[in-house]
């Protein structure tokens, strides 16, 4: 399986697709994440990351696209995963159909998550991540058994600095106009699937498999 996880910040794609991960046993390839991590390991890749991502801005194509290529077509490519955070612009929608087929592979599905923008700056604003593990805390529907730490390693909890309102507010504008014509993109591909995010995330977990048990 070789999945999309297209949706506007704070719907939760991170979410769904750990939950999905598990279920198909094939990795979840969050390209948030890669970066997130490039920038705690102080790599030139984090540092130049880390100039667009406080803005809440786009990570340029060329970056993206790089590793992107390193991850899905390097010397050890996954045979399935669900990309979550990419692609985020037509040129990386493009790309990545252009890589599909030079390797001889496609694509089964882009699933969509859709939620009212009142709900994601609710979501956004709430979450807090573990400096330690990474494991992501929402403090209205999945707050941690003590206040401000990991229930998992006892790692400090904080709040993501693009996870502050203006930025917020800034990537939000960000998906509508750069990240939205994707939803058309793969509508005429015929391979968009359409789940409202609403609710908890096992319910909206069952909305997915029903959606991709569907022809
Ligand atoms: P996420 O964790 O998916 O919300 O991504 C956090 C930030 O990483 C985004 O706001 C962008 O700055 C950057 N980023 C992640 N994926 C991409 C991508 N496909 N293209 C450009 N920037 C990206």
């Amino acid at each position: 399986m070789k999945m999309i996880l297209l949706g506007p910040p704070g719907v939760g794609k991170g979410t769904q697709a750990q939950i999905l991960s598990k279920e198909y046993g094939i990795p979840q390839v969050s390209t948030g994440d890669i970066l997130r991590s490039a920038i705690r390991a102080d790599s030139e890749l984090g540092k130049k990351a880390n100039h667009y991502m406080s803005k809440g801005e786009l990570v340029p194509d060329e970056i993206m696209l790089g590793l992107v290529r390193d991850r899905l077509f390097g010397d050890h490519p996954p045979k399935g995963y669900i990309l979550d955070g990419f692609p985020r612009t037509l040129v990386q929608a493009e790309a990545l159909n252009q890589l599909f087929t030079e390797n001889k592979t496609q694509l089964d599905a882009v699933l969509l998550l859709e939620a009212d923008e009142e709900l994601i700056l609710k979501r956004l604003s709430s979450r807090r991540v573990c400096r330690n593990c990474q494991t992501v805390y929402n403090l209205l529907t999945q707050p941690p058994a003590v206040e401000g730490v990991c229930d998992k390693c006892g790692g400090e909890l904080y709040q993501r600095e693009d996870d502050k309102i203006e930025t917020i507010k800034n990537r939000i504008s960000v998906y509508k106009h750069q990240t939205k014509p994707l939803v058309n993109f793969y509508k005429s591909m015929r391979l968009l699937k359409t789940v409202n995010s609403s609710g908890s995330p096992q319910e909206v977990h069952r909305k997915i498999i029903k959606q991709l048990e569907e022809k």
